[in-house]
């Protein structure tokens, strides 16, 4: 007999076959596909209990002891899809879902949110040196950074780049000449970037108050500004933020803004505060005055349109858009997924060499008492930046909290239903508490292949489902 021609497939296979007779497989594999297939599941042991709450009569428990497998499983609900594929299209979906009912209305928001002054917002860094960049003329690459008379920097190095790097290159976003790079500038940029948003957030109203000459309680009872917005890293390793910015009525997206808020308005004045917001920081070199940190000059704000219309950007775009971002963190800039610890980790690190400098400039910041808040060690794998990816304003749609609820929901009715048991009385006052012990995480041996196969199910599903709500949503010609 001959040895296996893929002896890692093979070997894999046979610990699936393993996995497949042993006892609790049924019901591993039921836990498995309702964490979606999730690549670092949680295993948890103890119990839950519902009570009445007024009697003490017990209605129902449940114990893992009871279990075949001894545990239950739980995604692990990571948002990045280079930690967890699962987990991540669980994210992406629910953004777009939280993005997509503040544009258009559903999941219980009013649909008139629709007709609101709403517009979708990019806000960048500035330049802190010269990178090597991707160029595009009608389909064309373009040379990188032509210069007459080729001139040096003060390294001996030559200032511009006559090469047309493709979309690909490795060499994008990287600098032209890493000593001329401000790193420490670029690191506080990325520290400061959550404030210089919140500044902008405080901004805006400001303005608007300015504008039509009122008070903040006045403008309070008129208006109610909402927003949700996502990063987005760039090759440079600096972030941009997009953000869905909308005008509602003082109730929020149930209610029409006044006839003086418009589209318009609103990009003034986001124009406006853009350019005006800044942050002083003390500079790394003490001796020099503070650093003060704006927003980069390149803006994009464009209205957002109802997906049927022709002009602008439409809804669905933006809300696909965001989401797509909502899953990242900062890999796409050549960094790394995880918390660098060590500094004696970075020589080794596999990141681009502009990523390393930017992670060396967090570590060596972090030693100055000045910076001490801003955390750069912990935060030195995202290149400096500590805030959250994606967040919104209280009044802007739903939240993840209800979407994970609905469809936890969704998912103990049906299999009350698959198990015929009665629906919960709904007048009855019930009481559950829980108690969990964390039993460890991943997935074991022979148990990636079946992981695997209902993920792909899962997301089969998920597929079907979306192209069908995307053939009603189709408008009927008559
Ligand atoms: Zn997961
Ligand atoms: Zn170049
Ligand atoms: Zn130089």
């Amino acid at each position: 007999m001959t040895g296996p021609q893929i002896p890692g497939l093979t070997a894999e296979l046979a610990a699936a076959a393993q996995r497949a007779s042993m006892p609790d497989f049924t019901r591993w594999q039921e836990m498995i596909k309702s964490a979606g297939g999730c690549e670092q599941p949680v295993r948890l042991r103890g119990e839950r209990v519902t009570l009445d709450g007024e009697t003490g009569e017990l209605i129902e428990s449940y114990t893992t002891d009871e279990e075949p497998t001894g545990y239950l499983i739980t995604a692990c609900g990571n948002r990045r899809a280079s930690r967890c594929a699962a987990c991540a299209e669980v994210y992406r979906d629910d953004t777009y879902h939280l993005i997509i009912s503040g544009l258009s209305g559903g999941k219980g928001v009013d649909e008139q949110v629709s007709a609101h002054p709403r517009v979708f917002l990019t806000l960048t860094a500035p330049s802190f040196g010269a990178v090597h960049a991707h160029k595009e003329k009608s389909g064309q690459a373009q040379p990188c950074r032509p210069r007459k008379n080729r001139p040096l920097c003060q390294h001996g190095r030559p200032q511009g780049c006559g090469r047309r790097h493709d979309g690909d290159d490795s060499m994008a976003g990287q600098p032209i000449c890493a000593d001329c790079y401000d790193y420490p500038a670029a690191v506080l940029w990325n520290a400061h970037a959550p404030e210089l948003w919140r500044r902008l957030t405080l901004t805006v109203p400001m303005l608007i108050k300015a504008e039509l000459g009122i008070t903040h309680k006045a403008l309070r009872r008129q208006v109610r500004i909402s927003y949700a917005r996502v990063i987005e890293y760039q090759r440079r390793g600096l972030i941009h933020f997009h953000a869905v910015v909308r005008l509602d009525g003082p109730d929020g997206p149930g209610q029409a803004p006044p006839s003086w808020a418009t589209t318009e308005l609103l990009e003034r004045v986001l124009r406006t505060a853009a350019a005006q917001v800044e942050v002083p920081v003390p500079h790394p070199d003490a001796q020099r005055p503070p650093l003060v940190l704006r927003w980069g000059r390149q803006l994009d704000i464009q209205p957002i349109q109802v997906a049927a219309e022709l002009d602008g950007m439409a809804d669905k775009h933006v809300a696909r858009y965001v989401a797509k971002y909502a899953t990242k963190g900062a890999e796409d800039s050549g960094t790394v997924d995880r918390p660098i610890r060590y500094a004696t980790q970075i020589s080794s690190l596999k990141v681009s060499e502009h990523a390393r400098r930017m992670i060396w400039t967090c570590f060596t910041l972090a030693g100055l008492p000045e910076y001490q808040e801003l955390r750069l060690r912990k935060w030195a794998h995202m290149l400096g930046y500590g805030g959250h990816f994606s967040s919104k304003s209280r009044r802007y749609s739903v939240t993840l909290t209800q979407l994970r609820q609905a469809r936890a929901d969704h998912a103990a009715q049906a299999a009350r239903q698959a198990e015929g048991l009665p629906e919960p009385d709904p007048n009855r006052n019930a009481v559950t508490v829980g108690r969990w012990k964390y039993a460890g995480a991943g997935l074991m041996h022979g148990e990636h292949f079946w992981a695997q196969l209902a993920r792909d199910q899962v997301q089969r599903a998920r597929r079907m489902r979306q192209q069908l709500t995307e053939r009603d949503e189709t408008p009927k010609v008559s």
